[in-house]
């Protein structure tokens, strides 16, 4: 029997975006899986805010929970061992001479999309949903439409299956992304976001601030908290 359903698969980190594409894409489609990447990252605390992120999505909203399928976590080790950054070494954030933060994990999201279309094939999957952004973000080329584009499109000829890739905050700020939020689920999927979500580069989860959990300091807790100032201004 043809499953007649509209199946996508999400790439999930449990960070604020992604958290806001899952609820997206849990109105936009009738069944969501999602993947996770692990590629030894620093703080092994991303990887576990994104299970309590999906449980307590799950247990947000009963329609949510019964189109949510399974969850599958990608070991890719090898990526974080060939990847000397502030990610995945003890590194201070800086800046190259290109102005790319040493955040940036040279080929992390083309080598996620391979992985995931990989996966989506097995599962008869055809749509992709990823968080990236390009508005509002720290630079990263791998993050932009025409990275995606090119590289949707090698995928799709490589393994000859007409794969897209839905991404809805490419255009968004991260204020919008918190307006995004509010309206998919309310006051309390916000919550939920800024409670149980993760951004911050240096692992930091002890000081609870307006914007959520996070150092105060890095580049990800700055966009995070500009974009929560932002949001709840008005603006
Ligand atoms: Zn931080």
């Amino acid at each position: 029997m043809m499953d007649k359903r509209q199946k996508a698969l999400l790439m999930f980190s449990g960070g604020q975006d992604s958290a806001t594409c899952l609820a997206w894409a849990l109105e936009q489609y009738d069944y969501v899986e999602t993947v996770g990447f692990h590629y030894e990252q620093r703080h092994a605390i991303e990887m576990e805010c994104r299970m309590t992120v999906l449980e307590k999505m799950r247990s947000l909203r009963p329609e949510w929970e019964a189109k949510l399928g399974q969850d599958k976590i990608i070991d890719l080790a090898a990526l974080g061992a060939i990847s000397d950054t502030s990610l995945t070494r003890d590194v201070e954030i800086i800046h190259n001479e290109q102005g790319l933060p040493s955040t940036f994990v040279p080929g992390r999201n083309l080598i996620f999309l391979n992985f995931a279309a990989a996966l989506a094939y097995r599962r008869g999957i055809t749509t992709l949903i990823g968080g990236m952004c390009q508005a509002d973000f720290s630079g990263y080329p791998d993050c932009r439409i025409d990275t995606l584009n090119a590289q949707m499109q090698a995928i799709s000829l490589g393994m000859d299956r007409a794969f897209t890739l839905e991404t809805p905050l490419m255009n968004l700020s991260k204020a919008g992304a918190w307006s995004l939020a509010q309206e998919l689920g309310g006051e309390a999927f916000v919550e939920l976001i800024l409670e149980q979500t993760h951004s911050c580069y240096m692992g930091e989860r002890e000081v609870r601030h307006d914007w959520g959990y996070g150092c105060g300091q890095c580049p990800a807790c700055d966009l995070r908290a500009k974009g929560w100032s932002e949001y709840s201004r008005g603006l």
